[in-house]
């Protein structure tokens, strides 16, 4: 049985709360590790290793040797990305293909392109004209935040966890990260490559235990920490947001979606149910970016329902050690239950079930009896005011609405308190800029999705998030500005 212990200053160390929490398979659902329960103990103990790392050897090695450093633990990552792979599938239950080919390949970019880009950005410099015609030079100058707190979920954990960790630490901060309860295998893991490269101690430090009244919460309180990063529900944001609020300490925020997908009838329509199927189901659902609302034009309605359902109903379900398995179960139980809730829901509705609706009719005696699978659903037929159309499910589902203008659908897509992505299918360039700029959102993909250049900034509006990461802008969050200046 595995045991993941805290990793604090450059260390792994049993939580001193004497508690332990247990992980359970997805898939099997069946005990796969021990987790130790960081309390508030262990928590002040990461931060304050977190913040004398600040005035160490980290805080004083210069910007292109941290920047260095960072490009060697990406390759590390790279080196030992079967281990990666295998902790991040055995946590979530994903495919052995999502795994391989996005999350493990893209926490390692994660800290190679925030290291490249450090690397090559400097301050800037304004001069000023001043009566006395001696002038004054203005020096803008990028100082760390200080101790970063990065909390984040099970959904993607090491590709979304080192979204955050990548740039914090090549801006020169530490972290203290508090991984989701269900996924803590990952980033355990990767202390032991940072101590491998020689990232000092207590720049990385990793703290496992629950959200509300546990780690998380704690590690929002503690007034050492300059600034909290989180991804994860709207709500759970709201709750941070309060606990940050004592002693004003910024936040960035990458919360959920409802996201819509436009089918046009001028669509390609091999791709537009390539592009769908994967937004709808990739990772059983459970993607921020994915989408739970289609909405197609009418001529083209019916052809794309039953291909939908086509594709839908050809997935085969299976944890990481099924081969040729394209769809995993659910992460948890309790996620399941609120899945089928809403499964549940959309019948009282009275939706159109296309397909899908409840729970897989395995064999009996088959292991993914006691994992946490559901099917993919597909409904049609509620109207745009019903819970399923509203409320992020964060399953493999989606609910199909006919359109007839351009107008009306715009309207429909923006009709929801979310606004982090929308996904348009459309061979006209004309339609494609003017629905898109449309789209009260933060990311909009044409014939495409879950396509990302790091570069470009990412987050979303309205009750999707605050602030943008990516790029410049995640610079922006994890450094403070001073200006300097100086009169000639
Ligand atoms: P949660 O909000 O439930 O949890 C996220 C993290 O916050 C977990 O580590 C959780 O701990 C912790 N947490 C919960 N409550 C508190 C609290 N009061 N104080 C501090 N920390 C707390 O999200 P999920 O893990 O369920 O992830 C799914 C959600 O994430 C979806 O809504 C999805 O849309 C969103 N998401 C958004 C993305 C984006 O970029 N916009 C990307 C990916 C996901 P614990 O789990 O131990 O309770």
């Amino acid at each position: 049985m595995t045991t993941h212990k805290l990793f604090i200053d450059g260390e792994y160390r049993a939580a001193k709360s004497g508690k332990t929490f247990d992980k359970i398979s997805p898939s099997t659902g069946k005990k796969i590790a021990d987790v130790h329960e960081a309390l508030a103990e262990d928590v002040n103990d990461a931060v304050e290793a977190a913040a004398a790392a600040l005035n160490g050897p980290w805080g004083k090695m210069p910007k292109a040797e941290r920047c260095d450093l960072l490009m060697k633990l990406a390759d590390a990552i790279d080196a030992r990305k079967a281990d990666f792979m295998e902790a991040e599938v055995q946590d979530t239950g994903h495919t052995r293909g999502f795994a391989e080919k996005v999350e493990i390949p893209r926490g390692a970019a994660n800290f190679r392109i925030f290291a490249e880009m450090l690397k090559n950005t400097g301050g800037e410099y304004f001069h000023m004209d001043t009566h006395d015609g001696t002038g004054a030079a203005n020096l803008e100058l990028h100082r760390p935040k200080g101790v970063i707190g990065v909390i984040s979920p099970w959904n993607a954990p090491f590709l979304l966890m080192t979204w955050k960790v990548g740039p914090a630490l090549a801006c020169g901060n530490t972290v203290v990260v508090k991984p989701s309860e269900e996924s803590p295998a990952t980033a355990t893991l990767l202390g032991e490559v940072m101590n491998e490269v020689g990232i000092p101690k207590g720049v990385y430090n990793v703290i496992h235990g629950f959200g509300p009244e546990s780690a998380g919460e704690l590690l929002t309180q503690h007034p050492k920490v300059n600034g909290i990063t989180f991804t994860g529900e709207t709500r759970t944001g709201e709750a941070i947001m309060k606990q940050a609020a004592i002693g004003l300490r910024d936040v960035s925020f990458e919360l959920g979606g409802k996201n819509p997908a436009i089918v046009f009838a001028d669509a390609d329509m091999d791709k537009a149910i390539e592009v769908t199927m994967r937004s709808c189901f990739a990772n059983t659902g459970q993607v921020c970016l994915g989408t739970e609302r289609i909405y197609v034009e009418r001529p083209i309605f019916d052809e794309f329902v039953s291909r939908l359902k086509a594709g839908a109903d050809g997935l085969k379900q299976g944890g990481p050690d099924t081969d040729g398995a394209t769809i995993g179960p659910l992460i948890s139980a309790e996620h399941r239950e609120k899945v089928l809730s809403y499964y549940k829901k959309a019948a009282d509705l009275g939706a159109t079930i296309v397909t899908g609706g409840g729970v897989p009719d395995f064999p009996e005696g088959d292991y993914r009896n006691e994992g946490f699978f559901v099917e993919p659903t597909i409904w049609t037929g509620l109207p745009e005011d019903s819970p399923i159309v509203r409320e992020e499910i964060f399953g493999p589902c989606c609910h199909i609405q006919p359109f007839d203008t351009e107008e009306e659908v715009i309207a429909m897509a923006n009709d929801t308190n979310y606004g982090l992505s929308a996904t348009l299918l459309t061979e006209n360039l004309g339609r494609a800029h003017r629905v898109g700029g449309k789209m009260e959102v933060g990311l909009v993909w044409v014939n495409s999705w879950f396509l990302r250049d790091l570069r470009t900034a990412f987050g979303g509006s309205k009750s999707s998030g605050i602030g943008r990461e990516g790029g410049v802008h995640s610079l922006e969050f994890y450094t403070e500005r001073t200006n300097l200046c100086l009169k000639l």
